[in-house]
């Protein structure tokens, strides 16, 4: 039996399992897909498909990079920032706007900081391919049982599953109180519906030509372009988002429109493209519901039934949503996770002796 379970090794988990590893207690993390990082996923390059962007605000990420000793640069953002109102009409060229405050990108790509939590941890903590299907109470533990029908005791349960998809994915037993039940079927997954896209150039051909490689479009498949070259200058890539009501259109359509969309906005180079890559975050099982529950950006991201605890105590629920600071985001995952360690130590600093 373990101390402590945590599910999911995105952000928040991999920061938890960092802190009670620090105090010796014993854990597991049970990971549904076949790598650590959840929404945090660079690809080679590295282009990210997942988390990206952070600013000064964020302290608590701050913190934890520079513990770990990762480092960050400034998004490039020197040159024009182009637009375009409708395929049929001319590019508008703007300045980046003064004054405004910087946002920063990790060295090496996001999964630097994944990768740097885990190997903080002893090897094995993680069991991938692990997908939780029931939480049970059984009195004095929690069993967790997975798809394979395998199962896991622990004395406390950690849930970083983002809270919508909690509820369509795991059973408990007993249920969940149908107010906390409401609360988290009709919570946002932060950019659970965003379409993410990069495509790769042998040289950055857009500053060349004095533009920033920022880009916004009203004209129909991208709606944001940002330089996506990497630190030590040897990489070069635009990325962002797409439509995201273009799930439906297969992949070779979207990336015929979006390379058109570059060449409008950039010059016929973007023809010349290395590679193309996309993720759908809607149809990504370990992150999105099937179907869908109207819900608006950020509802009830930090909402105080996403914290409360069940199975009187032993079971815990955290992850960015779930975050008193920035929910949502990198940010609100690393609070979470410190948080839900500290709950957790002080519960066993506060158990009696047996
Ligand atoms: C496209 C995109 C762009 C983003 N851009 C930014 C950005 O620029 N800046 C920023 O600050 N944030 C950004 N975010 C948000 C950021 O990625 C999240 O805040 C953060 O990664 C969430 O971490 P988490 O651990 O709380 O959740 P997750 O990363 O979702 O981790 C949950 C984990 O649970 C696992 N899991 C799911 N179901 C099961 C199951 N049944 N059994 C076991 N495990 C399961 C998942 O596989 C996953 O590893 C972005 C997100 C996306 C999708």
């Amino acid at each position: 039996m373990y101390d402590v379970i945590i599910i999911g090794a995105g952000l928040s988990g991999l920061t938890t399992a960092y802190s009670l590893n620090k105090k010796g207690i014993n854990y597991k993390i049970l990971e549904a897909r076949d790598r650590p990082g959840g929404r945090i996923n660079s690809l080679d390059g590295p282009l990210e498909m997942g988390a990206t962007w952070l600013g000064g605000q964020h302290t608590h990420l701050l913190q934890l990079l520079k513990e770990l000793e990762v480092e960050v640069f400034p998004q490039h953002t020197e040159g024009k920032i182009s637009y375009e109102v409708s395929a049929y009409q001319d590019i508008q060229y703007f300045d980046f706007p003064p004054g405004q405050a910087p946002s920063y990108r990790i060295k090496g790509g996001s999964t630097q900081l994944i990768q740097s939590l885990v190997d903080h941890l002893p090897k094995g903590s993680i069991t991938f391919n692990a997908v939780v299907t029931n939480i049970n109470d059984c009195g004095n533990s929690i069993e967790v049982k997975l798809r394979d029908s395998s199962s896991f005791e622990a004395s406390k349960v950690i849930n970083t599953i983002p809270p919508q998809l909690t509820i369509q994915q795991v059973e408990f037993n007993p249920t969940l109180p149908s107010e906390q039940v409401a609360i988290m079927e009709q919570t946002h997954t932060w950019m659970g519906e965003s379409i993410k896209y990069g495509v790769s150039y042998a040289k950055p051909f857009w500053k060349e030509k004095g533009l920033s490689g920022m880009a916004f479009s009203q004209g129909g498949i991208i709606q944001e372009v940002h330089d996506h070259s990497n630190f030590e200058q040897n990489y070069y890539a635009l990325k962002g988002f797409l439509n995201p009501n273009l799930v439906q259109k297969g992949e070779e359509g979207r990336k015929e429109e979006v390379i058109n969309t570059l060449v409008r906005l950039f010059g016929h180079e973007a023809n010349d493209f290395l590679e193309y890559s996309e993720h759908l975050w809607a149809n990504d099982p370990f992150t999105s519901i099937k179907g869908s529950i109207n819900v608006v950006p950020h509802q009830n991201n930090g909402h105080k039934l996403l914290r409360e605890e069940a199975f009187n105590g032993k079971l815990i629920f955290s992850g960015t949503e779930s975050s008193l600071a920035y929910p949502g985001y990198m940010d609100g995952a690393v609070f979470s996770g410190l948080h839900t360690a500290q709950r957790v130590l002080e519960q066993y600093q506060s158990a009696p002796e047996s």
